[in-house]
């Protein structure tokens, strides 16, 4: 598998460290609003990675994103709306998990909470200052760039660049204008820890190297975000631990390109921005992430309705194919003859194509095309084939469900997956029947609208009741 590694600007070969487990830490929502669709797409991303990562390659991941719930942006929303920080907090941590969900992105493995890990951060900074790698100023702590010899390598940014020092931040406090806060004071009001260099709170930067230290430890394979992180919170992530490891901190550094709306640059400050939220409201899950992966994760994104409803006919036709098939072949047994044994073995290429697709730096563009490309072979098959070939169909729906799980295609939605919904539909079927034979007419009618409710309907026929997804 090769994965482009921003730290060294080259495509490079990746294999976790140990063996079959993976660590990757994509950084996480500061809890101060809802997600909006820019931020969304780090989400799906990263989460069809880690998938494709653990259906196809074996591998074990141990999947971090922080929770970033102190931050001057929480203190901010506080003034304005007279909420306090946790209450913010709260309203939009649940609001981040909700939205997984709705995406049918994976519950990473571990979601720490910033102001559950200030502790470590303090041992950290007084670390740091210890070793002379930071200074206090009136209770604030900074980061001292310039004795940090591999400062500006992820970005590629050089420390004698003034001008762009200068555009960071104008401090008469700091040393250097690079120089970043790892600890700042805290003002009367102002939600505050105890600490060496009085009350305050920690920086947004340190949050990330505790949290990956502490629930990575030695698994720090890959480290993830979108590329408006390079510079300056990776850059400065990167300072901080490897300043006092003397080890390189992760070492694959993977970054998402930008969305832009209507072919300018999104941002809150102009008010051309959406919320993910709304945007899922209108679309479902399977047509959005078919958007975010129907372009390289690299390359800059335009967010647009043509773009999603074109996503939405491509999702459409594909899993069309998918239920026309299965529901043709519900009750179909046997075996197939030469034609439908042929067809099957011409659907090897379409999975080896595929994997050298999502091998080749997450090209989900190319996969996707394989998909469609699959869907294509497989409807004129079935417009050729004969019924006794036809079960050859249920080869290529499989496959066809197998490839879009990475990319969360046919596991959320109006699609069937498992078993277990099978044994589920079974076992309440049989208890309406049950109902009904002891004249139990309303908690019979009961099973069948609230199904009804969850988009289920039941059938009564002369074989039984069959059910079907609406
Ligand atoms: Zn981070």
């Amino acid at each position: 598998m090769k994965l482009y590694n921003t730290l060294t600007r080259q495509t490079e070969t990746f294999q976790p460290q140990d063996g079959n487990i993976l660590g990757m830490y994509v950084c996480g929502p500061t809890v101060y609003d809802h997600i909006h669709i820019g931020n969304v797409r780090p989400l799906i991303v990263f989460d069809t990675l880690r998938r494709y990562f653990e259906g196809f390659k074996g591998w074990n991941v141990i999947h971090v994103q922080n929770i970033t719930d102190i931050d001057d942006k929480l203190i901010n929303k506080s003034i304005e709306s007279g909420e306090t920080v946790e209450e913010i907090a709260r309203v939009y941590t649940d609001s981040f998990f909700e939205l997984l969900k709705g995406l049918g992105v994976l519950q990473p493995t571990h979601t720490p909470k910033a102001t559950e890990h200030v502790a470590g951060m303090i041992e950290l900074i007084q670390g740091l200052e210890k070793a002379g790698f930071a200074y206090e100023q009136d209770g604030d702590v900074y980061f001292r760039v310039d004795r940090f010899e591999g400062y500006g390598k992820l970005s590629g940014r050089r420390l004698d660049d003034q001008e762009a020092g200068a555009r960071i931040e104008a401090s008469s406090q700091k040393e250097n204008p690079f120089d970043f806060t790892l600890w700042k004071s805290a003002k009367p009001g102002e939600p505050k820890w105890d600490s060496p260099w009085g009350e305050g709170r920690p920086g947004w930067h340190t949050e990330c190297v505790v949290l990956s230290h502490q629930y990575l430890g030695n698994h720090r394979d890959i480290h993830a975000g979108g590329h408006d992180l390079v510079f300056p919170h990776h850059e400065n992530e990167i300072a901080q631990a490897e300043a006092l490891s003397g080890e390189p901190f992760f070492r694959f550094w993977l970054h998402n390109g930008l969305l832009s709306l209507g072919g300018q640059k999104m941002s809150k400050s102009l008010g051309n921005f959406d919320y993910a939220k709304n945007v899922l409201a209108k679309y479902d899950p399977e047509t959005v992430r078919y958007f975010y992966l129907s372009r390289h994760y690299r390359k800059p994104l335009d967010y647009s309705e043509e773009g999603l409803q074109a996503a939405q006919t491509a999702v459409t036709r594909l899993r069309t194919m998918l239920t026309d098939v299965e529901s043709e072949l519900r009750t179909a047994t046997g075996t197939y003859g030469n034609v439908g044994s042929a067809f099957v073995a011409s659907l090897s290429e379409f999975r080896s194509r595929y994997i050298e697709a999502m091998d080749e730096d997450l090209n989900t563009v190319a996969a996707i095309g394989v998909l469609q490309e699959l869907v294509s072979a497989t409807n004129r098959y079935r417009a050729e084939s004969t019924a006794e070939d036809r079960m050859a169909l249920l080869d290529a729906v499989a496959l066809l469900k197998e490839l879009g799980e990475p990319l969360g295609l046919f596991s959320t939605g109006a699609v069937r997956e498992s078993g277990l919904e099978d044994g589920l539909m079974t076992l309440l079927i049989e208890l309406r029947k049950q109902l009904r034979e002891k004249k139990e007419f309303t908690l019979a009618d009961q099973i069948r609208d609230q199904l009804a409710d969850l988009g289920v309907t039941l059938k009564d026929t002369a074989q039984g009741t069959i059910w079907s997804l609406s």
